[in-house]
C-alpha cells in the first residue's frame, strides 16, 4: 500500500510565485517515488493555477456545507472537484477553532463525499492533559459519520491530529508513534461500531502534528498507520521532499 503524505499549506505561501516554486520542486521529487501518494492542499485560489500536476494530487483545505445557493465567500465541493481537487480536508482543528461545529463538519463531509472527493476527516483532542481524550475523539468521529451512508466508507481517511501537537500551538510538540498506534486501534474500533468490520479494517488512518524529517519515520512505520499530514514542514520543499523519500523507503 502506498503511504499517503498530505501537505497542508494552510494560508501560505503568500504569493503564487512561491506556491509554484514549492510545487515544482515537490512535483519533480514525487515523480520518482512509486510508494507514495503525494497530496498538496494549497489555499483555494492556487488550486486551479498549479498546473501540470504529474503525480501530485490536489486537496482543498475545506468545503462549503451547501452545494449551491447564496453563500458569500463559500466554495462548494462541486466547484472544487471542477478545478481538480481529488481530496478535501474536513474539520481541521483550525476550522473548529473558528466555530465549526460537529454538525457543520458532518454536512461538509457529506457534500465532499457526494461529489466523489476523498475526504480527510481531522479529529483530535485539544489538551494533552485531557484524561478523557479517547472519548472526545470517539465523539468527533461518531458525530461526523452520523447518517453518512456506509458506501462512502472507502472514500474516507481519518487524520488523528491532537491539537496540542500542531506546530503553531503554544506547546506544539509531536505526539509519540506509540500513542498514534494506540489511537489508530481506538479509531478503528470506533469506525467498527459505526460501520462494521470491513469498513473499519480498510480505513486509512494518518497522523498529523509537528511532523518533520526527524520524526516522520516513527509515524510512518506504525502498523495500521497509512501516512501523515504535514503542515509547517510542507512549506519547505527540501524538507518535505525528504519526508517523501522516507515514506517511499518504508
Ligand atoms: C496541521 O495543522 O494539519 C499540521 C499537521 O500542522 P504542523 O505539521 O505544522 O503541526
Amino acid at each position: 500500500m502506498k503511504k499517503i503524505i498530505i501537505a497542508n499549506w494552510k494560508m501560505s505561501p503568500s504569493s503564487l510565485k512561491e506556491a509554484e516554486s514549492i510545487f515544482a520542486k515537490v512535483r519533480s521529487k514525487a515523480a520518482k517515488l512509486r510508494g507514495v501518494e503525494t497530496v498538496i492542499a494549497p489555499p483555494f485560489i492556487y488550486l486551479p493555477l498549479l498546473k501540470s500536476r504529474g503525480r501530485i494530487k490536489l486537496a482543498a483545505q475545506d468545503v462549503a456545507q451547501n452545494d449551491d445557493g447564496p453563500w458569500t465567500g463559500e466554495i462548494s465541493a462541486k466547484m472544487l472537484k471542477g478545478v481538480g481537487a481529488t481530496y478535501a480536508i474536513i474539520g481541521h482543528s483550525e476550522r473548529r477553532e473558528l466555530g465549526e461545529s460537529d454538525d457543520i463538519i458532518r454536512e461538509k463531509l457529506y457534500q465532499s463525499l457526494s461529489r466523489g472527493i476523498k475526504s480527510i476527516l481531522c479529529v483530535g483532542e485539544k489538551e494533552k492533559s485531557q484524561e478523557a481524550f479517547p472519548h472526545i475523539v470517539r465523539e468527533q468521529i461518531k458525530k461526523a459519520l452520523k447518517g453518512t451512508p456506509r458506501y462512502f466508507a472507502s472514500k474516507i481517511i481519518i487524520a488523528y491530529e491532537p491539537v496540542w501537537a500542531i506546530s503553531s500551538h503554544s506547546k506544539g510538540r509531536a505526539d509519540t508513534p506509540q500513542n498514534f498506534f494506540e489511537m489508530s486501534i481506538f479509531i478503528r474500533r470506533t469506525v467498527l461500531d459505526v460501520w462494521g468490520k470491513s469498513a473499519a479494517l480498510r480505513l486509512p488512518i494518518i497522523y498529523g502534528g509537528s511532523v518533520n524529517t526527524k520524526n516522520a519515520k516513527g509515524f510512518l512505520e506504525i502498523k495500521g498507520g497509512a501516512g501523515i499530514l504535514v503542515g509547517k514542514a510542507s512549506l519547505d520543499a527540501k524538507e518535505f521532499n525528504k519526508i517523501l523519500e522516507i515514506a517511499n523507503s518504508i
